[in-house]
């Protein structure tokens, strides 16, 4: 089996995890949390740098510091993972969704100034497979109506938008270092900002919201989200190799694109837009409506030759969770459903060889040719 996913951990992180258990630190006191922090808020031009234990954690603790409350509602795509509105929606507040751009699988910002309503509190954007949505028409709306954004670029380490870094937008911004991310600690996550408010708020949120001089008296309720040593050692050890990852990625969508361009019917990640190229967070297909088969039949198709596959994100409106608490009753959003039931990615990860993906390649055209 060709798995879909396999990190590559060959540089320093054996050495600096060995650092570790031989001096003992292995909490979150360790040093090289905020060597991390530091470094990689640097990479982003951030400020401050606020590591947890993951992608999803570092959300909710930034739609917990911008104080998104009861009634609040947060413009986010419909065409993205659940951890974008599990805290909205726990903290009482409402997800309004946004339907895709058909080329760049992004929200498509042209829709989002019709969602506004007195109610709107803040702008959700995620960057979604390897290419950074269209920010400037995003910040011009926030500048207007006074509105906050977060940005989730837990698939754009490494990326830029118009030459700026991804992570550096909107009040808050956060990543992922799952093993399938650019950077991996195996879980993890990172809150990035410019605000001193807002990075001291995280880091209390991040930890109990323990007070520095009555440790275990609470004026408010966080959560246990730290990063452990480990996973931040790791951390330094990869963000060392980023700009290799970022050409070994761009080398192979280069590859997949250049030997599945004959494919028919087959809708393949856009290399470049006038803002960015794609980073190929991962190497998705969209099978069209005239192909006959569902993303699901091609999976099963792949995993009979051996060669791992992932669904595309199925879209927030399509959740069970959120429909039986009454959200998007009669909403739809014709894109987001579209890539959720003909789209998948097919093997990117860091650790793919040549080798590997010739395979892949060979199987999909002998299938879908
Ligand atoms: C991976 C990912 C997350 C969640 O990160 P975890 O570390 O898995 O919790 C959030 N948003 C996006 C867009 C992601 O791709």
């Amino acid at each position: 089996m060709i798995p879909v996913n396999t990190p590559l951990l060959d540089g320093n992180e054996k050495k600096y995890l060995l650092e570790c258990i031989e001096t003992g630190w292995i909490s979150s006191e360790g040093p090289f949390i905020k060597q991390f922090e530091e470094q990689f808020a640097s990479r982003v031009n951030r400020r401050h740098g606020v590591a947890v234990c993951n992608g999803t954690a570092a959300i909710d603790a930034a739609i917990e510091a911008l104080g998104i409350g009861p009634g609040d509602e947060v413009i986010v795509p419909a065409f993205t993972i659940i951890s974008c509105v599990n805290q909205i929606v726990r903290a009482g507040g409402v997800p309004v969704l946004v339907d895709s751009d058909r080329t760049t699988w992004n929200m498509d910002v042209g829709q989002i100034e019709r969602k506004i309503t007195p109610r709107t509190k803040a702008i959700m954007v995620v960057h979604i497979y390897g290419l950074p949505v269209d920010l400037d028409p995003v910040l011009d709306i926030a500048r207007r109506y006074d509105l906050k954004v977060i940005e989730d670029a837990a698939e754009m380490h490494g990326q830029t938008y118009k030459g700026r870094p991804c992570g550096s937008f909107g009040d808050i911004s956060t990543f992922s270092f799952y093993p399938n991310k650019h950077v991996t600690t195996g879980e993890g996550g990172m809150i990035l900002t410019n605000s001193e408010q807002l990075a001291d708020d995280c880091r209390s949120l991040r930890n109990l919201c323990f007070q520095p001089h009555k440790r275990f008296v609470h004026e408010r309720l966080g959560w246990n989200l730290r990063m452990t040593n480990m996973q931040a050692a790791i951390g330094v050890a990869q963000l060392e190799r980023l700009d290799n990852f970022l050409a070994h990625k761009r080398r192979l969508g280069a590859r997949y694109t250049t030997a599945l361009s004959t494919l028919p019917k087959v809708q393949l990640p856009m290399a470049r837009t006038e803002y960015a190229d794609n980073v190929y967070w991962v190497f998705g297909l969209v099978l069209d409506k005239e192909a006959g088969i569902s993303a699901e039949e091609a999976m099963r198709r792949l995993a009979s030759r051996g060669v791992g596959t992932r669904p595309f994100f199925c879209p927030m409106h399509q959740q069970p969770v959120l429909r039986r608490l009454g959200l998007f009753d009669n909403e739809s959003y014709p894109v987001a459903e579209q890539l959720y039931s003909q789209g998948f990615y097919i093997p990117s990860g860091m650790g793919l060889t040549d080798a590997e993906q010739d395979r892949v390649c060979e199987i999909l055209l002998d299938e879908f040719s």
